[in-house]
């Protein structure tokens, strides 16, 4: 039965970093890593973004050191028609009736083009927008936080989400084994649940959509690749610098491979996986 409910995934720039960061097999070649946004339109609560990606105010935010050095480090690509106006308007969707944003977390990847929806709710957990607060600066740079990304005003306008992750993601999906992650039904209405997916960035959340036949599970950067999860591979310790917390992190990462090969009606999505997202782009709305 549909539930109307649909999704399209879009690609919104994307950064490059040596492959075995992710998976040591891949030696120093660069790779691309899209930054993906989900578009989600509820029959209620009209549409939805699970993050925003890439957008120019990153290079203005980068201009300048120390703020640079996050660029030196992740150099990103933005093509003028990736812009996330641009695709919604491609999409047959206003900015301005965009009526909620879900930021996973606060690296600048994924917050990005957050200015461009003034209108609409933001979504997160308060541990991630203290994060994009710290000080000193360098420390939050160095972290890949960049606070000029989200105007004041628009802190003003985000819902927390902190308390009432107590529904067991192993019954949500009707799992024979019990999986220790935790989410919250956003709307209360079964569709939509915020996923607790803590040790990347404080406060990460991804999130789990009810599809007609089977779920989407967005996992933001609880895992680079869809490899980390099939195939066992970890990621370079080089690139576990970057995280709020490595044991949470790799706890994270064991329930979520469980969860993967236990659970045969779920698209496992990671944020910036592009054997994930390319044939993903390609379809129309997911339903
Ligand atoms: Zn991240």
């Amino acid at each position: 039965m549909p539930n109307g409910i649909s999704v399209k995934m879009l690609e919104v720039g994307h950064c490059t970093h040596p492959g075995f960061m992710v998976n040591p097999k891949l030696g120093i070649k660069p790779r691309a890593f899209p930054a993906s946004v989900a578009v989600i339109r509820h029959p209620e609560h009209g549409v939805l973004l699970f993050d925003t990606g890439y957008h120019h105010s990153f290079f203005d935010a980068t201009a300048q050191f120390p703020q640079k050095c996050y660029a030196i480090a992740t150099p990103c690509h933005l093509h003028h028609d990736e812009h996330i106006v641009g695709q919604l308007a491609s999409l047959a969707i206003d900015k301005e009736t965009v009526s909620h944003v879900v930021l996973s977390h606060f690296h600048a990847d994924h917050i990005a083009a957050v200015r461009e929806f003034t209108h609409a709710q933001l979504h997160c957990h308060p541990a991630g927008l203290a994060q994009l607060r710290r000080k000193p600066v360098f420390q939050a740079i160095r972290r890949g936080y960049l606070s000029e990304l989200l105007p004041a005003e628009q802190q003003q306008q985000c819902v927390f989400h902190q308390d009432g992750f107590t529904q067991r993601l192993s019954e949500i999906l009707a799992l024979d084994i019990d999986i220790d992650l935790w989410a919250k039904d956003l709307f209360g209405d079964q569709l939509l649940y915020l996923v607790d997916l803590p040790g990347h960035a404080a406060g990460q959340l991804g999130l789990l959509i009810r599809l007609e036949q089977q779920w989407l599970f967005l996992l933001a950067d609880a895992c680079w690749l869809v490899d980390n999860l099939r195939d066992g591979v970890n990621q370079h310790w080089l690139a576990n610098i970057i995280c709020d917390d490595r044991k949470a992190y790799k706890a994270t990462l064991n329930v979520l491979r469980q969860c993967y090969h236990a659970a045969s009606n779920v698209l496992f999505v990671p944020a910036h996986c592009s054997e994930t997202l390319a044939p993903l782009k390609q379809q129309d709305w997911l339903r």
